[in-house]
């Protein structure tokens, strides 16, 4: 009964980029974690913003839904079909072209199906920097970072995807094109519209194209791997590196014993950068315009203090970039390293990580006595990847979720840091949002796409 829009479809992008066959569509039909899987009526590969328009357009008049979907590396469900109704995937790969690069006003227009790593490069070859980086770098795309106003590994000093964006070029709903390629960095003429399709996870329009803030390239980049014994330690160690080096801290990552004992077991050529075990471990990485040898040496001497007040028990330098590298290999396999349990991406204040551990800790204890609690993350922006159990807490995750949520919400934190609702945790957020919030939400969500076509199903 759709094959009039299908036919519409191949019109308007090539027959070729309308795929329909199981094996051409069965990559875009799945989650990354391989938690959803659903069918939809086809996946559409338009080729630029204009084709993006028409099959909108096309999508509007046959009151099919849109699923906007990038690299496919989100990990809440929301870049694939439900299957609850008459979908097509609408794949940004094709947008792939970087647009313009103006290095005096530090900007670069890029597409939304820019692959991260490209645009990083992209950024280098022109002696500028892009910041955002996170271990999906090379296969997720600037669209989807957006989508998802994602965060990574330098949020601590460059903020999340949504502080890099100066403007946005964006189809709505009814398929007309807002051009909001504005590359201001003061631009006070009203509402900040641009601002509410970042984090929107593709329900309120799809984005074609980005103007990106650049940096200043860093000369050198420090990296040390540190033991200490407790979060509370890790926190006060970031207090002390702030204050010595203020914002030259990029990166700061905690890393508990059992994220390393796993990413041992599962890479073969990983190392322990330490002789001893140690419960906690911190990763971070400065960088300045220094030459590396003074860089280290202050990162050196404000550890060297740390240890002196017994906030650090030990600490590897990296003196090469290869020895860099390898400390932030054991970092990124952490995930794959533990990857069937029960998930959480959750923030509280700084100051409230060592006892969110704790808290949740106890708590994971008290009810599945004996399971491996795997807790990583973004310590610096309080944010932890807390993963709970093995494969067979998996059938519990509810009762696991609504324990660890428990303990978010007793100490001020968010449920979803980084990686978004989606699908995952649509239901979940109603606990946990003011109602006056969620109808803020829900009136954007009907001004922008009255007919509820952009990506159901997902968030609200
Ligand atoms: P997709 O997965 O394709 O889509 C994500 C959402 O955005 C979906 O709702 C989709 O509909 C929507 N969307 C995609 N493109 C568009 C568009 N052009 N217009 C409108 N909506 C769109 N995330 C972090 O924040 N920090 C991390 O450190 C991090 N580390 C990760 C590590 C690994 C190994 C993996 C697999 C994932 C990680 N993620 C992380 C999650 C994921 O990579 C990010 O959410 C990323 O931003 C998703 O980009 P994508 O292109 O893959 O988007
Ligand atoms: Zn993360």
């Amino acid at each position: 009964m759709h094959a009039e829009f299908l036919a519409s479809l191949a019109r308007a992008v090539g027959e070729r980029h309308v795929l329909t066959g199981e094996a051409d569509t069965a990559p875009y039909y799945i989650d990354w974690r391989r938690q959803y899987r659903a069918r939809a009526l086809a996946v559409v590969r338009p080729a630029d913003t204009a084709q993006v328009a028409e099959v909108v357009r096309l999508a509007a008049a046959a009151g099919v839904a849109i699923v906007p979907q990038g690299g496919n590396t989100g990990l809440s469900g929301g870049s694939v079909p439900t299957g609850a109704r008459p979908e097509i995937v609408l794949s940004l790969a094709r947008l792939n072209r970087i647009r313009e690069i103006d290095p005096l006003n530090d900007t670069i227009t890029v597409e939304a199906g820019c692959v991260l790593a490209d645009v990083q490069r992209a950024a280098r070859e022109a002696g500028r920097y892009f910041p955002l980086s996170l271990a999906a770098e090379g296969s997720c795309h600037i669209g989807g970072n957006l989508s998802t106003n994602a965060g990574g590994v330098n949020v601590l000093r460059y903020g999340n995807a949504r502080e890099q964006v100066l403007g946005l070029e964006v189809v709505l709903a009814d398929g007309r094109v807002w051009n909001g390629l504005r590359a201001l960095r003061k631009d006070n003429t009203g509402y900040d519209l641009k601002q509410l399709f970042i984090g929107a996870e593709g329900t309120l329009g799809v984005i074609t194209a980005a103007v990106l803030r650049l940096h200043p390239q860093p000369a050198a980049t420090a990296t040390a791997w540190v033991a200490l014994d407790s979060p509370a330690r890790a926190v006060e160690l970031l207090a002390r590196l702030r204050a010595r080096l203020g914002e030259r801290v990029n990166a700061f990552e905690l890393i508990g014993r059992a994220c390393l004992e796993a990413v041992l077991a599962h890479a073969r050529e990983a190392r322990d950068p330490l002789a001893r075990a140690h419960p906690w471990y911190v990763l971070t990485e400065v960088a300045d315009a220094d030459a590396f040898e003074a860089l280290a040496a202050r990162l050196e001497a404000a550890l060297g203090e740390a240890a002196e007040a017994g906030v650090v028990r030990d600490a590897a330098i990296a003196h090469s970039a290869q020895q860099a590298a390898a400390l932030w290999r054991l970092r990124e396999t952490i995930p794959e390293a533990q990857f069937a349990n029960v998930k959480h991406d959750v923030s509280v204040p700084v100051s409230r990580v060592p006892a969110l551990i704790e808290r949740a800790g106890r708590a994971i204890e008290a009810r599945f006595p004996g399971q491996p609690i795997y807790c990583f993350g973004h310590v610096g922006d309080g944010n932890l990847h807390y993963n709970v159990g093995d494969a067979t807490l998996v059938a519990h995750r509810p009762e696991v979720n609504r324990v660890v949520y428990d303990a978010v919400a007793a100490l001020g934190g968010s449920i979803s840091a980084e990686h978004g609702l989606g699908q995952l945790k649509r239901d979940e957020i109603r606990r946990h949002k003011d109602p006056l919030e969620l109808e803020l939400m829900q009136a954007l969500k009907r001004a922008l796409d009255p007919r509820g076509l952009m990506n159901p199903g997902k968030v609200l």
